[in-house]
């Protein structure tokens, strides 16, 4: 496989926790606080396959909201970075919080994917046992064919996940 993945959503979702467990590294700095990342970090993907193949990923600073963007004074580096991520991007990760369940943020963010017309996977993350988390309801609002569910913490879901996403590559 060949290609792009960038990885997008609100910050503190688990954006790098995903790309370090995809990358098999520590490259991407996790932390508990939102805003950590501001540029893009690219990584290497090996397939699931090892036949030796693989793709890159990019790892983003966190979609808060685009309107920043175009105010003047206020220039929001973070959706400059994730903008230029989902662009050069042939496939676009996005990834939900299944603990904090459905933020207005990524109502604008899954409006915005579908206008470009890229192709996106969408995953809850935060999935840590076996259940689904009550908040995980409200991602259904968003009317999305799929959602993957994964623990990038506990390492659980990602393989399914990584399957996926070479699928779609
Ligand atoms: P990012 O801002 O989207 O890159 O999020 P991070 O990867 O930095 O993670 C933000 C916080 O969520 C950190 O405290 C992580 O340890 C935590 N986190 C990441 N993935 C999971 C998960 O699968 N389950 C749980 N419970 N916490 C997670
Ligand atoms: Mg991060």
């Amino acid at each position: 496989n060949q290609g792009l993945v960038a990885i997008v959503g609100r910050p503190n979702v688990g954006k790098s926790t995903l790309f370090n467990r995809l990358t098999k590294t520590n490259n991407a700095i996790i932390h508990n606080r939102p805003g950590v990342t501001r540029d893009r970090l690219y990584g290497t993907v090996t397939s699931v396959d090892e036949d030796g193949s693989g793709y890159s990923i990019i790892d983003t600073g966190g979609f808060e909201t685009k309107d920043l963007y175009y105010q003047p004074f206020a220039k929001n580096i973070v959706w400059e970075q994730t903008e230029m991520a989902i662009e050069e991007a042939d496939v676009v990760l996005m990834v939900l919080d299944a603990k904090a369940g459905l933020h207005p943020h990524d109502r604008e963010l899954v409006q915005y994917l579908h206008k470009l017309e890229k192709r996106v996977i969408y995953v809850a993350n935060k999935v840590d046992g076996q259940e689904q988390t009550p908040a995980m309801w409200e991602f259904y609002e968003l009317g999305l064919d799929h959602i993957y569910n994964c623990s990038a913490a506990h390492n659980r879901g990602v393989w399914d996940l990584a399957c996926a996403i070479e699928d779609e590559l």
